[in-house]
């Protein structure tokens, strides 16, 4: 069965394609991806057995440079739900304007059953395996979800013991010790925050005591919500995977974050009343922010969220379907290759430093983000206007314009 996520990514590029006069044979291609690795590995688990493992890395295209992309470990990891990133890391890296194709790899793992030198047996024999598609010049990997600096140090280490030297712009999202950036941690969050706070604006909705609603406390969640809160937005209700906390008078994000560091969860969280997932979407809030899974806003329950802006922290958190409710409703969403675009941005700062080996400054960091974030934001919002369509529309719009001149300009060889 063809997975959701690439059905819905095929159908947003066959509603964009439309509004462009691109040749049938470019379309075909852009609608493919470029090329695709599955490997099946031996693992040495700790009990002394042999357990084979399964990984994909897809580049999807490489017109505008060499491909970048995360590498999520999940059990639902499929071949689809890769390409499906794949494609959307192209249109990701092309809308804010970086010199990157899209990649996207996954292992399906289970990361929480895995002891640490379990998952650093696997990490490292994955990124062998994966070799014949990676390095700095051709394909750069980063975290996604299920994987973080831990794992993109192994792979760093990996593919530098190959080498024979330290190559450290293979891979972005490494601890700052070894080659990472600083301010890429909260980057993904910080995009989130700095596109919803331009969204805000264009609403006429002011960010003081604007409430907030969250869906997922990881990564990309957890510096949303915090830097959110210091512009002086409430957030009212966060959840996890193991459910989900409210309280009508705002959460205070940094305290919550550090009670999930140490109980696993923000469930039980004092003060708050808990909150299942679906009553959470329906909250009564100025801006929702759904930053775990894919497809969390359906045609089912689609009609409940009472939010005036959406911001896709997540990859693809809203089917086509709950996208059409929404637009009707005049609901404001920041589709996911711009709200969550400022990981990637960051990433190509990290690998422009370790090519370098030449590092920024934080404050420079945060203002160029910001920089290609608010302009991006801008560039959506004219295109969006000027071809009458939505702002997801209007983002790929833009995006696939860029990669078709490319490949344009660069002809079709030999
Ligand atoms: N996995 C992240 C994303 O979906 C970051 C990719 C990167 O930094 O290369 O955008």
């Amino acid at each position: 069965m063809t997975d959701n996520l690439y059905l819905s990514t095929l159908q947003e590029f066959d509603k964009t394609i439309r509004h462009l006069h691109l040749k049938a044979g470019i379309i075909a291609y852009l609608r493919s991806p470029k090329r695709e690795l599955t490997v099946n590995f031996p693992v040495e688990m700790d009990d002394g057995s042999v357990r084979l493992f399964t990984g994909y890395r897809v580049h999807h295209n490489t017109a505008l440079g060499p491909t970048k992309g995360g590498i999520r470990y999940h059990p639902s990891v499929t071949l689809d739900e890769v390409r499906a990133l794949a494609m959307r890391m192209t249109w990701k890296c092309a809308v804010v304007g970086l010199p990157y194709g899209g990649a996207k790899g996954g292992v399906i793992c289970d990361p929480k059953t895995l002891s640490i030198r379990e998952l650093e047996n696997l990490t490292r024999r994955y990124a062998t395996e994966i070799a014949i598609l990676m390095n700095p010049q051709g394909d750069i990997p980063a975290p996604d979800m299920g994987t973080g600096e831990r794992e993109m140090a192994w792979i760093m280490d990996t593919y530098s013991m190959h080498h024979g030297y330290s190559v450290p712009a293979v891979v972005t999202g490494k601890p700052l010790a070894i080659g990472g950036s600083l301010g890429r941690a909260e980057a993904t969050g910080r995009g989130v925050v700095l596109t919803t706070l331009e969204a805000l604006k264009q609403t006429n909705i002011p960010v003081e005591g604007a409430r907030v609603v969250l869906q997922g406390f990881g990564k990309v969640g957890a510096p949303a919500a915090y830097l959110i809160e210091e512009h002086g937005a409430k957030v009212i209700a966060v959840s996890d995977e193991s459910g989900g906390v409210y309280s009508a008078h705002g959460l205070n994000t940094r305290d919550l974050l550090a009670y999930a560091k140490t109980q696993g969860t923000v469930v039980g969280y004092p003060g708050t009343e808990s909150i299942s997932n679906a009553d959470l979407f329906a909250l009564p809030c100025e801006v929702l922010m759904p930053c775990a899974l894919a497809s969390q806003i359906t045609a089912a329950n689609a009609s409940r969220v009472q939010a005036k802006i959406i911001a896709e922290g997540a990859n693809g958190p809203l089917t086509p379907e709950a996208d059409e409710i929404l637009l009707e409703r005049g609901v404001f969403i920041i589709p996911d290759i711009l709200c969550n675009a400022g990981g990637v941005t960051v990433s190509y700062f990290e690998w422009v430093q370790d090519l370098q080996s030449f590092f920024w400054g934080e404050e420079e960091i945060n203002e160029r983000l910001r920089q290609i974030l608010v302009r991006s934001f801008q560039h959506v919002l004219h295109m969006a206007q000027e071809k009458h369509v939505d702002l997801r529309t209007a983002a790929q719009i833009l995006a696939i314009q860029r990669v078709a001149e490319a490949m344009e300009i660069r002809g079709i060889y030999p």
